[in-house]
């Protein structure tokens, strides 16, 4: 059966009795870049979106070597021994940036992707950042129809991809590397004011003391930032992905933050604030692609841009005779 004859109706339900083949197929449908598989894919979407909403949207971030890869591993293979179906999901912004990929190229996380309760799916790759965006949502969505209880959603601390993946997370956990002082002061303010716990990673042999340390260190400068989450008071953790060690402690601090946030109605804000966000920004990015890549538009934008660069014309000048005609081509 090819792509064309795909019977949505049939992937569909496939999906939702568990099927990891339909699973695969219906993700990497979400993923094409063609018009006809898009059709599809929103169709397939649609018949999965009552189902989805049931797990615990989990984000890990941090930057290379910061052991995310490893950490999940363990923190996955954990889950699935509770009884967890687990979905681990990456946004790889190099991929778009560049083609090449810092997540993806090594092999990684070995042995959660051996379990049978656990399910990988490398970053979406090409396209702008938005459109990985909407891949990785949406595969998310399936995912959770297809009954996973927890996704974790991976992403490298470069540029916007933190800010991307908190937005469509309900627990962003921010993990970092023991050391000194001086390195917690290059740390951006506003990359701990987006985290709900920070992992102090590594706390293991000869590491293990100035782990500690770090973490006391964290705990006291997030008592002078701004939390994450209303009413959740972001904390530090440390925790060994190789003896390992602090895994169970994570664990309870999410089932903790979950049941606070869901008591609060701060949970179910949040969900329905990113899903408007969302919203918001695709008619963004779509009315962006739109405008530029209007004949009219295009034919007129080097005069304008030199009008506005030699100081002859401002700025606003040269945007409405642009908007008057794009606008132009709805009113014919
Ligand atoms: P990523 O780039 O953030 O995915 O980092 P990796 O998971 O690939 O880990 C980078 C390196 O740190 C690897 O050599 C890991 O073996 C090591 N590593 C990861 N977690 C730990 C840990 O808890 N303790 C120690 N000692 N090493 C770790």
């Amino acid at each position: 059966e090819g792509a064309g004859e795909l019977n949505i109706a049939r992937l569909s339900a496939e999906i939702l009795a568990g099927s990891r083949a339909s699973l695969a197929r219906g993700i990497t449908l979400i993923e094409s870049n063609t018009e006809q598989h898009f059709q599809k894919g929103q169709n397939l979407l649609e018949s999965l979106l009552p189902h989805s909403g049931g797990s615990i949207r989990i984000g890990i971030t941090g930057v290379p070597g910061a052991g995310k890869s490893t950490f999940i591993e363990v923190f996955g293979s954990y889950l699935c021994d509770l009884g967890k179906k687990v979905a681990v999901l990456a946004i790889d912004p190099t991929s778009s940036l560049s083609g090449g990929s810092i997540l993806g190229d090594k092999t990684r996380m070995e042995t959660l992707a051996r379990n049978p309760h656990a399910f990988i799916r490398p970053s979406p790759s090409g396209g702008k950042l938005g459109g990985v965006h909407r891949k990785t949502r949406e595969t998310m969505l399936i995912c959770e129809a297809a009954g996973f209880d927890v996704i974790l959603v991976e992403t490298v601390g470069v540029g916007q991809s933190e800010v991307v993946v908190r937005d469509m997370v309900d627990f962003f956990m921010l993990l970092v590397l023991t050391g000194a002082g001086d390195e917690l002061q290059g740390m951006k303010k506003g990359i701990m004011e987006l985290a709900d716990a920070i992992i102090v990673n590594k706390a293991d042999g000869s590491n293990q003391e100035m782990a500690n340390k770090a973490r006391e260190e964290y705990n006291r400068i997030l008592h002078y930032l701004q939390p994450a989450t209303k009413g959740w008071a972001t904390r530090a953790l440390a925790c060994s992905s190789i003896k390992p060690s602090g895994i169970t402690d994570i664990w309870e601090l999410v089932k903790d933050f979950e049941i606070e946030t869901k008591r609060s109605g701060i949970f179910d804000d949040r969900r329905r604030n990113q899903t408007r966000k969302w919203l918001h920004s695709m008619i963004a990015d779509q009315l962006q692609s739109s405008f530029f890549l209007d004949n009219g538009v295009k034919q007129i934008l080097p005069k304008i841009e030199n009008e506005v660069i030699s100081g002859s014309r401002p700025v606003a000048s040269g945007v409405e005779e642009l908007f008057n005609v794009y606008l132009n081509k709805f009113l014919k």
